[in-house]
């Protein structure tokens, strides 16, 4: 009979965090994610790992100590995070243009704060520029009016990669991840208690079950759709807002520094950032439905470009968008507050009397705080699961992170078809990069398919048998990127990958037009 101590439902940031911390901690455990790992909102962020700065404001004027102790775990969890994955997250330099003479001393008696409190989880001292040094730093700064600007860090991240690496990490002390296995149905005894889950392999189309001491809803936009598998009756906890990106090509953002409006006209936050070599602009937040690829828009795409134009000298425009895709914000429901951009970005935790345990709501920049707080709840209610460890993510460093970057580097270089990859390959596979030299049959096995992208026959090879690929756009989309920063190169790459995958995975013929038929839909519709 297949059992675990722990079935995780969900493979995004939260389940895949999870899934680490209670492996680590010597429980089993086995995690099922309904479509590839990251497919949900965990792929389809701004890519920031923040530090908590926005909650500070709050806690100065209304004295909040719950606003208070947001700015101290996200800096203890940004510090984390870019320690224990260094090759997937970096510090990031952010200016905001400041259009106002008074805007100048409040925004930075903010920041001086922030640094202050900050001590050695900061990334870089926030500085006051004066205009002309803010434009000579980035030309995308729209000159007229502007006064100054203030420079501060942040992290920023690989959000799909990050999923994989947890995921990796957590398999590699004992946990089991499968992806396109959806939980249909949740498992009773007699009295009512959780004893397991049904599973849809989607793959092979097969349903088995699985039996565990307690089952973890880690289903972000989707946490309700499993409370109801438990209690039909139950109120939402989650309610779900769309936020869209467009990505633009590096032209647009030619500096290594990103762009930050704090408050559009309507009371949003704009970030411009550069991203893989390109320019990504997000965000939009509105109300949308469930979905598991969620539509972005004509008008969001046009409500971005307006906002883009408006606020910064790029003149971008709909021909320059390269890719666009949007995800949905898990947002806790709260019945006093009724626009979803009021809604506070909180997690929630809650067991359901036949002993669910649901986590939702948070944030990438905190999976790892959630993850150790559903562990420590669970393991109050579940005496008999009897962990050999406490949580010790806080320090550990992820699959791909164990060696320094020089030495991976340096090694990376002496392989002449490697060293002009080096960067991408670092950046994606960290110091397991030099693996995928194995999956090379021959010399042109290591030479990108199509010029100007990184991606060889190798490193497809490679992500089959190490990272869970199943599908082509597993691969395309979340494991070299390639859809999420130019969807037309991503098309191109198709035939060449399902050949590779058909090879690999000894796919039938109607396997094969099954897959190309459904990865061209993705494509010309929502990734
Ligand atoms: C536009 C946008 C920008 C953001 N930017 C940032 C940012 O810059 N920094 C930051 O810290 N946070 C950011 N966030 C928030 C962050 O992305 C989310 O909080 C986080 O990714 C949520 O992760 P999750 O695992 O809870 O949800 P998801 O990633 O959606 O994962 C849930 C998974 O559960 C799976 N699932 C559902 N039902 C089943 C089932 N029946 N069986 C098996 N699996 C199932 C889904 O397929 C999905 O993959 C952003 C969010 C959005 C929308």
């Amino acid at each position: 009979m297949n059992t675990s101590d722990i079935i995780v439902i969900g493979g995004g940031a939260t389940g895949a965090g999870i899934a680490l911390d209670a492996a680590l901690r010597g429980l089993s455990v086995t995690l099922f994610e309904q479509n590839d790992f990251g497919e949900g909102t965990s792929s389809r962020s701004t890519k920031l790992v923040h530090g908590g700065v926005r909650y500070l404001e709050a806690a100065i004027k209304h004295l909040d100590i719950e606003q208070w102790k947001l700015v101290r775990e996200g800096l203890r969890e940004r510090r984390s995070f870019l320690r224990n994955a260094p090759h997937l997250a970096h510090p990031i330099e952010l200016i905001t243009p400041l259009y106002h003479w008074y805007e100048l001393p409040y925004v930075y008696a903010g920041l001086f704060l922030y640094d202050q409190i900050s001590g050695r989880a900061s990334l870089g001292r926030s500085r006051l520029l004066r205009a002309s040094t803010a434009l000579k730093r980035n030309r995308a700064i729209n000159p007229d009016g502007l006064k100054g600007a203030v420079s501060y860090f942040d992290g920023a991240f690989n959000d799909a990669r990050m999923v994989i690496a947890l995921l990796q990490s957590a398999e590699e002390v004992g946990a089991h991840v499968h992806n396109h296995h959806a939980v249909t149905r949740l498992l009773k005894d007699a009295t009512g208690k959780l004893t397991g889950v049904e599973v849809h392999d989607t793959l092979t189309d097969t349903v088995y079950q699985h039996h565990a001491v307690a089952v973890i809803n880690a289903t972000g936009p989707f946490t309700d759709t499993i409370r109801r598998m438990d209690d039909q009756a139950c109120p939402p906890l989650v309610e779900t807002s769309s936020g869209i990106h467009i990505v633009l090509p590096g032209r647009f953002l030619p500096a290594p520094t990103g762009l930050m409006i704090p408050k559009t006209s309507d009371g949003r936050l704009l970030f411009v950032l550069p991203w893989q070599g390109h320019c990504l602009v997000g965000t939009t937040d509105h109300p949308a439905p469930l979905s598991k690829h969620p539509e972005v828009t004509d008008d969001e795409i046009d409500f971005l470009l307006d906002h883009l134009n408006r606020y910064f000298a790029l003149e971008a425009a709909r021909d320059d968008v390269l890719t666009t895709f949007s995800g949905l914000r898990p947002l806790i429901t709260s019945e006093s507050q009724h626009s979803t951009a009021t809604l506070v970005r909180e997690s929630e935790y809650r067991f359901s009397p036949s002993g669910l345990l649901t986590v939702a709501g948070g944030k990438w920049t905190s999976y790892r705080a959630m993850a150790e707080k559903t562990l420590d709840l669970l393991l109050e209610a579940h005496p008999t699961l009897t962990p050999t460890q406490t949580c010790t993510t806080l320090h550990h460093k992820v699959v791909g992170s164990r060696e320094p970057r020089e030495a991976v580097f340096e090694r990376l270089t002496v392989h002449p078809q490697f060293a002009p990859l080096a960067e991408y390959l670092y950046n994606h596979y960290g110091d397991r990069a030099e693996q995928i030299a194995e999956y090379a049959e021959t010399e042109a096995d290591l030479q990108p398919l199509l010029p100007e992208t990184s991606v060889t026959r190798a490193e497809i090879r490679y992500t089959i048998h190490h990272e869970y690929v199943r599908k082509p756009l597993d691969f395309l989309v979340r494991r070299s990127g390639l859809g999420l920063t130019d969807r037309k190169r991503a098309q191109d790459l198709l035939t060449d990958v399902i050949q590779i995958m058909a090879e690999e995975l000894s796919w039938s013929a109607a396997t094969r037009k099954t897959m190309e038929n459904e990865a061209n839909k993705r494509l010309l519709s929502s990734i």
